[in-house]
């Protein structure tokens, strides 16, 4: 009998025909997850399987982030499919238990079995109740489930479920860029789509120093949050200074915020190009400031023909900011330091640009040549889950 972590994969096991490339991707990232440790993982029939010699908890705490797990449980396999042999074998792991009230639960993937489940927990349950005494079965509300699963070739047995985080592995969905700000509704943005199985990089416009490097500090902070569901994550850090100031002396205020975001996006979809990202993510919510009304959005959007996945879309505030609780980039993103659009945010923003108007105002700057020259001298950062990085410990 083999102390062992047991995975279910719940969401995965529709995908039938390219599961393997699931199970393979959700294995390579379970395994960079533990690199430190010394651990192995297997799967078949349905099941993944981590040999985790001694390091259960800290296995556990770190698999719950991993996108792709449906439950987790803590068990045992008996490398038998004999009856008599399995019954002995849990009646051992309960009497090393306290309790009173139990069900036995079944579940027979070995179909050879003439058995069926019912039959299979009704024997299982007397044989416990003859041999343990003083207990009692209870369906309903029982202090210990005994899980049994019959295989092929072996039987699995535990007693607790942890739920796990569901989605897709990361990966199995390809690649997008993240846009990445300060703000509380980016980094949720990115993890609803990890949790869609996309791997994300990020990008973060910077304007020093009108922008100060506590803001960088807490993007990469943010980035880092991010990473323990992405494996590690790239920021691409681009100087976003001269185009802003060239927005700003050139263009009128009202517009600056819709030509401003312009240029994002076509900076971002360049890298994304660049960088094989299928698509570009962002925190945009409808309806949240003047630049995210539908005509905004459409006016922003004309310059990039990258598919913009807007994860917020039709999310409340106060929907957002508990995911941000849950996920643990509230706290961060609530930190003062200024971003690069609240820097240069005109007192009446327009609400309904004319996309006539932003082509007639972006004539007035040498756009093309610095969007070049900005995606020419980006800065790329790449960021691990759990490296201690004293600049951005010292933010919080
Ligand atoms: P908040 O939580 O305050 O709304 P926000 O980051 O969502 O913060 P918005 O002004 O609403 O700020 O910006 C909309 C989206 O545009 C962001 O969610 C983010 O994806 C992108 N964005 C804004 N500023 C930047 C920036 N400096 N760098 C990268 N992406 C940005
Ligand atoms: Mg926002």
């Amino acid at each position: 009998m083999e102390k062992i972590i047991i995975i279910k994969y719940g969401e995965l096991s529709t995908k039938k025909d390219n599961i393997n490339f699931f199970l393979k991707k959700l294995k390579e990232n379970i395994l960079f997850s533990l690199k430190d440790l010394d651990v192995e993982v297997t799967y078949d029939l349905g099941r993944m399987f981590i040999h985790a010699m001694n390091h259960f908890d800290e296995v556990i705490s770190r698999i719950k982030n991993i996108f792709g797990i449906h439950e987790i449980s803590i068990g045992y396999t008996i490398d038998s499919t004999d009856f008599n042999c399995i019954k002995e074998e849990i009646l051992k792991l309960l009497k090393e238990k306290e309790f009173i009230t139990f069900k036995v639960e079944s579940k027979r993937s070995n179909k050879k079995l003439d058995t069926t489940s019912i039959e299979l927990s009704k024997n299982l349950g007397a044989y416990i109740l003859k041999n343990i005494r003083n207990l009692k079965v209870d369906v309903k509300n029982p202090e210990i489930v005994v899980n049994v699963e019959y295989r092929l070739h072996n039987t699995l047995v535990y007693f607790d479920k942890i739920k796990g985080s569901g989605g897709y592995p990361v990966g199995t969905l390809g690649k997008g860029l993240l846009m990445l700000s300060g703000g509380i509704d980016s980094p949720v943005a990115g993890y609803l789509a990890m949790k869609r199985g996309v791997k994300i990089e990020a990008i973060y416009f910077e304007s020093p120093p009108h922008t100060s490097i506590e803001a960088k500090n807490k993007v990469k902070r943010l980035a880092q949050k991010l990473a323990v569901y992405n494996n590690d994550i790239v920021l691409h850090v681009v100087n976003f200074t001269l185009i802003q100031e060239a927005i700003y002396k050139n263009i009128p205020h009202e517009y600056l915020i819709t030509i401003m975001r312009r240029m994002m996006y076509r900076i971002s979809a360049i890298l994304a190009s660049k960088r094989n990202a299928k698509i570009l993510i962002n925190g945009e919510s409808i309806g949240q400031v003047a630049s995210q009304t539908l005509t905004s959005m459409s006016a922003i959007n004309e310059v990039v023909n990258i598919p913009v996945i807007r994860p917020l879309a039709c999310f409340d505030k106060l929907d957002i900011i508990d995911i941000a609780k849950k996920i643990d980039t509230y706290e961060t993103s609530i930190l003062p330091f200024e971003d690069c659009c609240t820097i240069f945010v005109p007192k009446h923003p327009v609400i309904n640009p004319n996309i006539g108007k932003c082509h007639e105002y972006e004539e007035l700057i040498p756009f093309k040549d610095l969007i070049y020259e900005a995606v020419k001298t980006h800065e790329v950062i790449k960021i691990q889950a759990h490296e201690e990085d004293k600049a951005f410990k010292d933010l919080l």
